[in-house]
């Protein structure tokens, strides 16, 4: 790091969802953040957000860049591409991060926002599949399904 580079408020490592809107909060407050990332969010997945209004079928990526403008138009958030390898704290009580390219930066707190890392089941198939090919069957529909299948039953041909 410069040594002439200003102290940030926060130091914040994971730059998704989480992450950003840490940063959003802060930069409300004028807290100042450097957010380390290196793009491996949990939703890396071919799939397109939902339940999240206004953003339903569009991308995660295009959500999280556009948090990312936002945050860049602000002035009090600095982005670091780049893996976080080591955290401490100093004898002067601040921060100090040290990341993949060997840069160092300092901070007077940590924010931990690096998510959770999917572990797949050791079945065939599964990691290759997952989420696009799977889908999950609520006991109740498989009642409604088995309804209907008795109440058509006479319906259906005879291959007696
Ligand atoms: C297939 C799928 C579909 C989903 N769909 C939806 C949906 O439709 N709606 C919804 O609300 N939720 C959805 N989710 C859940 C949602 O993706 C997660 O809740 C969300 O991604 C969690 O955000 P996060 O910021 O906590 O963690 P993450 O998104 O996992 O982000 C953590 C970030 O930290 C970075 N990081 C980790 N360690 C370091 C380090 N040492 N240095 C630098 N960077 C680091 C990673 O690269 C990553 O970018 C879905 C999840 C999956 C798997």
């Amino acid at each position: 790091m410069d040594p002439l580079s200003p102290v940030a408020d926060v130091l914040i490592i994971g730059g998704s969802h989480a992450g950003l809107s840490a940063a959003l909060t802060l930069y409300r407050a004028l807290h100042t953040t450097i957010i380390f990332d290196d793009h491996k969010p949990r939703n890396w997945y071919p799939s397109s957000v939902h339940l999240m209004p206004t953003w339903e079928h569009q991308s995660p990526d295009k959500l999280r860049e556009a948090s990312k403008a936002e945050l860049q138009d602000s002035g009090l958030c600095t982005f670091v591409d780049a893996t976080v390898q080591r955290a401490e704290r100093l004898s002067n009580e601040l921060f100090q991060v040290a990341d993949a390219n060997n840069s160092l930066w300092i901070g007077r707190k940590i924010l931990v926002t690096t998510g959770m890392k999917d572990i797949f089941p050791d079945l065939g198939g599964y990691t290759e599949n997952y989420p696009q090919r799977m889908s999950v069957t609520h006991p109740f529909h498989l009642i409604v399904l088995f309804s209907a299948l008795f109440s058509f039953h006479d319906l259906l041909p005879s291959f007696s």
